[in-house]
């Protein structure tokens, strides 16, 4: 079983870089791809470690993009021979609309009587600053009971302090990704919320942008959307990837490598396609 999704503390996720590393030795992972939102920070901490453990370790980053007015998760793989200047440069302004985004979402859940600083929110996480960060402080403040209900209320799409973040477009996203070397791959298409016809042209132009695979296993996925993406991934010949989206104890009912209720199970064929598809 291998697991090509998953976050440490170096972005949203719960737990260190090397104990992620050390979950995933201890259930046998064959693999596992780190892939932080916006950052290879989280990666690099665990190559040691995945090294002297005997974990094939794969470099991956996600990163949120723009397409026709929504916003879609990107994953992008093996970027690990260090990619250009040029990337890692723009990987780093990305972090900077984040902290715009971060400063703007203090103000206004201020003014709706939900004082926060950025301190007590950064106390949930080590450098990069994220929503699930916000939920996490907010939960601990007593202003919700779970964080969850932060989402609800606040901090999610149609929360009432939901603050867009400047995101890239999709297809410049794609295309750097491919001039750094490296493959990118559609995050958990489920959450696009589209209707299979749709999906079907959104697909069409992501293809024709340069996108080399789909994800196709994931925790959020029912049997139905897993089925739907392996067509859609033939049809397109594209790769296809998977992985539990593991974020720790900030998302408690998924799993390392089996996802929710042990529904996961991701062989190891499918690394070695993707590597082929590069
Ligand atoms: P950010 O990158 O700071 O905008 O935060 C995005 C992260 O927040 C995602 O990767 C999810 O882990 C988490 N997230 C987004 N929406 C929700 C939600 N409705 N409930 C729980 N977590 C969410
Ligand atoms: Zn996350
Ligand atoms: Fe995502
Ligand atoms: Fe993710």
């Amino acid at each position: 079983m291998i697991d090509l999704h998953s976050h440490t503390n170096d972005s949203d996720g719960t737990l260190s870089p090397e104990q992620l590393v050390e979950e995933a030795v201890r259930i046998r992972l064959e693999a596992l791809a780190i892939t932080d939102h916006d950052t290879f920070a989280g990666y690099q901490r665990a190559a040691m470690r995945a090294a002297n453990g005997g974990l094939e370790l794969v470099c991956g980053i996600e990163l949120s993009a723009r397409h026709r007015g929504r916003s879609v998760h990107l994953l992008a793989y093996f970027l690990n021979w260090g990619p250009s200047k040029k990337f890692e440069d723009w990987v780093i302004s990305l972090q900077a609309s984040r902290r715009l985004r971060n400063e703007a979402l203090i103000e206004k859940l201020c003014a709706r009587q939900v004082p926060l600083t950025l301190e007590e929110v950064a106390a949930h996480g080590r450098g990069l600053i994220a929503r699930p960060h916000f939920a996490a402080a907010m939960v601990e403040k007593g202003y919700v009971r779970l964080r969850e209900e932060a989402f609800e209320k606040y901090l999610g799409e149609s929360g009432m302090c939901f603050v867009p973040r400047d995101e890239p477009d999709l297809e410049d996203t794609i295309a750097r990704v491919r001039s750094a070397k490296g493959l990118p791959v559609l995050a958990h298409p489920c959450r696009l919320k589209t209707q299979p016809d749709k999906l079907e042209a959104m697909l069409a132009e992501m293809c024709e942008a340069g996108l080399g695979g789909i994800e196709v296993y994931h925790s959020d996925h029912s049997s139905q959307q897993t089925e739907l993406y392996n067509s859609l991934a033939r049809r397109f010949g594209i790769a296809r990837t998977g992985g539990s989206d593991f974020h720790g104890s900030a998302k408690p009912r998924v799993a390392l490598g089996t996802g929710i209720g042990e529904a996961l199970n991701v062989p190891y064929k499918i690394l070695d396609d993707l590597r082929r598809a590069l």
